[in-house]
């Protein structure tokens, strides 16, 4: 499934080629959010305008949409989406810690986190599976191993992810260490669980404790799984930082198998990828590109802009004169863009995430570059002093 390419001499960077069904993506890459089968603002056309690769689609909100009925007579993402390349879907662990931890936990930012008692509450862990009730039902579901795979498998995605319990980095060890021994067994149950041909990746817990990332790097790395993703590795919304992010990869990476694709989910920022795959990741995927996008925030090699700042009012720049995406072949400038998301134009979104997309895209493919030509330390080091970034604590410019 997975061919590393090049493999940088003083890091762990490397370049390659991870086979799905439905295309080869090159590595690494950034992988784009489709949460509800489709990329908010974009047309299926303009997808592979953007020089995207892969998909990630969001296995708890599209069963929520869809219900168990709506699955089982689903077409697949392809179809639904309109993309005919590599998708991939996540367990729904995430949607479902982040329900219990936002609402239950009374997260403040720097504040302290409650350890969440067990059997009680918004989410309630047992050892079979999690129950929970969702922001927009009085109802109690329940979602487990067996069931998140069997979603997946109705997706129809190239990839699918075993269910995890992910923790927040500021948890104590006791509960982060119960919630590791849980998705280690989630991971068993949803090998066994998979029927069809799609790959499968195991997710490495362990939360901010170096022993048991060790443990969980071990044991996930030695289970029959196709790829493996870093769970858990969140920033200040959910209790941790990017320099604990970044230890918890350094605590991880080295005990997992070399030859198989590594994904680091809801990691998107340019100072986060140079860094990650540093340290070995391959894969990312985070809502940054279009988010950003939909809010007027426009990335150049520069920095981002806010091209809704009254400074663009007149300029004819274009968003990003290095910038080949489709948006600025056509010449269109930043008062042009500021004017369509004045009157609000639906054009304004659309147009600010093709080039957003596009530009993530082509930053991958020039650090792929740098990887095969032996270059990516001086690559890090020019694009974090071009942004005038540090890494990994630093903040982007604000133009
Ligand atoms: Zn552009």
């Amino acid at each position: 499934m997975f061919e590393i390419s090049s493999q940088d001499p003083s890091s762990r960077a490397r370049s390659g080629y991870l086979r799905t069904p439905h295309g080869v993506v090159e590595t690494p890459s950034y992988v784009i959010v489709a949460t509800h089968a489709e990329v908010r603002t974009l047309r299926p056309e303009d997808i592979p305008q953007t020089n995207t690769q892969m998909l990630i689609a969001n296995t708890y909100h599209l069963w929520r949409d869809l219900g168990t009925e709506g699955l089982s007579d689903y077409p697949g993402l392809h179809t639904a989406i309109g993309w005919p390349g590599p998708i991939m879907t996540d367990s729904g662990g995430f949607q479902v810690f982040s329900l219990g931890f936002l609402r239950e936990k009374g997260l403040r930012r720097g504040g302290t986190i409650e350890t969440p008692r067990l059997g009680e509450g918004i989410v309630r862990v047992t050892e079979a599976g999690v129950y929970f009730r969702p922001d927009d039902s009085n109802t109690e579901e329940y979602l487990d191993a067996e069931l998140s795979i069997k979603i997946q498998e109705d997706l129809q995605g190239d990839i699918v992810v075993a269910f995890d319990e992910p923790t927040s980095p500021a948890a104590g060890y006791e509960e982060t260490e119960a919630a590791m021994q849980r998705t280690h067994k989630w991971a068993e149950r949803s090998l066994e669980a998979r029927y069809s041909k799609q790959k499968i990746y195991g997710v490495v817990q362990g939360g901010a404790f170096k022993d048991l990332r060790k443990k969980s790097a071990e044991f996930i790395g030695a289970m029959e799984f196709d790829g493996l993703a870093i769970g858990s590795t969140y920033g200040d919304a959910y209790g941790g930082t990017k320099a604990k992010t970044m230890e918890m990869l350094e605590w991880s990476i080295p005990y997992l198998p070399i030859d198989k694709p590594r994904h680091l989910f809801g990691v998107g920022r340019i100072e986060d990828l140079l860094s990650g795959v540093e340290a070995g990741i391959d894969t990312f995927d985070c809502v940054i590109p279009t988010r950003e996008a939909r809010h007027g925030r426009i990335w150049t090699r520069k920095g981002p802009v806010d091209v809704k700042k009254s400074i663009w009012s007149e300029s004819r720049a274009p968003l990003d004169e290095e910038c080949s995406c489709p948006v600025c072949a056509l010449g269109t400038s930043r008062s042009h863009l500021q004017g369509l998301f004045r009157s609000k134009d639906m054009e304004a979104g659309r147009l600010a995430t093709i080039h957003n997309v596009y530009f993530f895209n082509d930053f991958m493919a020039r650090m792929r570059e740098a990887i095969k030509s032996g270059e990516f330390a001086g690559f890090k080091k020019e694009v974090l002093r071009a942004l005038k970034l540090q890494s990994p604590r630093g903040r982007g410019l604000k133009i």
